[in-house]
């Protein structure tokens, strides 16, 4: 398990390191690889590996990611999510939101490895749906999800329990969102809730719905809200679930009176995009179409043309007519790819400023380098998996949200 170790700020507020170090890459050039001794002033914790993999600069990485990728052939699959660097997407046999690519790797029977190039809870959803005997790598065990952090377990069964006290058997369903730990996902499966990703999120809770009065959505307050308002719900009928706070900060009336209870969590990427960065793009080019990720806040997602998972977007503007314009809020690394493979479009990002995933770009080709030439040699590194109680419940969470489609 990737260690989260958390800062107590003054006043109880506790802030995931992820979050704190989520600037760390930002910069108005664009993004080069340099070899990872100077990565590593980025001053971000990264996971300690050879030295000899810390000097080596991308010509060199590139073909020692290739030789050993070519040694392994067919043992290994190497997945790559859509905001994984472009030096890491070249060796990719699929790239995919972390769904897609879990199933993905769950139909490579002939894969002993599955190289999940992503953030750690990707990885331990591969593990939930691999096939038995398959393992999983994480090239760097740092390479967490800050949102994913804002939901520790413990807090989040805290609140199961406070929940079950207040409202009664009956009386809540969870729905937890992909980004977070496998056992959050199992806390969903033992407790008759459900996973959703960014596209199913409205069918996720609509099928809750069917057997509940009330939600609990964690950990992305965002998510939970525009998909709340898209099913017709109101902002009167959600509160928000504060973990630092008794009863996340709310009365016991509140909580009988809410339909909607979200966690007070959110992506530190998509929450950087703001209304005044449309406006500007509009200014700029009036015929512009603005796309968004659900994760956005509302305001942002109220004032685009179109909202749409990591997926939908790549699809959305793949299908558009050459000469459109479009102003994209996801992350950047995907962005710049989008704008790549469509040179008939133009495509950019609307935060000015070039602001990576900062945990994504942990996944510095020298890991995938030493995780994959460490399994030519026998060893196998950065295994992450899940015990099996875990991975039973989770599962079953998962399976509901491939049934709802
Ligand atoms: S983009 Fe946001 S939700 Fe996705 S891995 Fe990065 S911090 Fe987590």
């Amino acid at each position: 398990m990737v260690e989260v170790r958390e800062r107590r700020e003054p006043h109880g507020t506790r802030v995931p390191l992820t979050e704190l170090e989520q600037s760390a890459f930002c910069t108005t050039e664009p993004l080069v690889v340099k070899p990872l001794e100077e990565e590593f002033k980025a001053g971000v914790r990264w996971q300690k590996l050879p030295i000899a993999y810390m000097r080596m600069d991308s010509t060199t990485l590139r073909e020692r990611v290739g030789a050993a990728r070519r040694k392994l052939g067919k043992r290994a699959v190497i997945l790559g999510h859509h905001y994984q660097r472009e030096d890491i997407i070249a060796f990719a046999d699929f790239r995919g939101d972390s769904f897609k690519l879990s199933q993905l790797a769950a139909q490579q029977a002939d894969a002993e490895f599955i190289i999940f190039c992503g953030v750690h809870f990707m990885a331990e959803t591969a593990f939930v749906l691999a096939r038995p005997g398959q393992q999983v790598v994480l090239p760097n065990l740092q390479a967490g999800c800050s949102m994913s952090d804002m939901a520790p377990t413990g807090d989040v069964e805290d609140c199961w329990d406070d929940l079950q006290r207040v409202l009664g058997p009956g009386g809540v369903l969870p729905v937890a969102y992909m980004n977070c730990t496998a056992a959050l996902k199992a806390l969903c499966g033992r407790n008759g809730g459900i996973i959703c990703t960014s596209s199913s999120a409205d069918k996720a809770v609509r099928w809750a719905y069917e057997r509940t009065p009330r939600v609990v959505f964690f950990p992305d307050q965002h998510l939970g809200r525009n998909t709340g308002l898209k099913l017709g719900l109101s902002l009167e009928d959600m509160v928000v679930w504060n973990p630092f706070k008794p009863m996340g900060g709310n009365t016991p009336e509140q909580l009988r009176n809410a339909k909607l209870i979200l966690w007070k969590g959110h992506c530190s990427v998509h929450t950087r995009f703001t209304v005044g960065q449309i406006r500007q793009a509009r200014e700029t080019y009036p015929s512009i179409n603005i796309m968004v990720h659900p994760e956005c806040i509302n305001e942002v997602v109220k004032a685009a043309d179109h909202v749409g998972s990591t997926e939908g977007i790549v699809r959305t503007i793949a299908a558009a007519p050459a000469g459109s314009v479009w102003g994209v809020g996801t992350e950047i690394n995907l962005v710049s790819r989008i704008a790549k493979e469509n040179p008939d479009k133009t495509v950019f990002c609307l935060d000015p400023i070039v602001c990576p995933c900062a945990t994504m770009y942990r996944i510095h080709p020298a890991y995938l380098a030493w995780v994959l030439e460490e399994l030519v040699e026998g060893r196998v590194v950065n295994s992450i998996s899940v015990d099996d109680e875990t991975g039973r419940y989770a599962r079953i969470a998962l399976q509901r949200m491939l049934q709802v489609g």
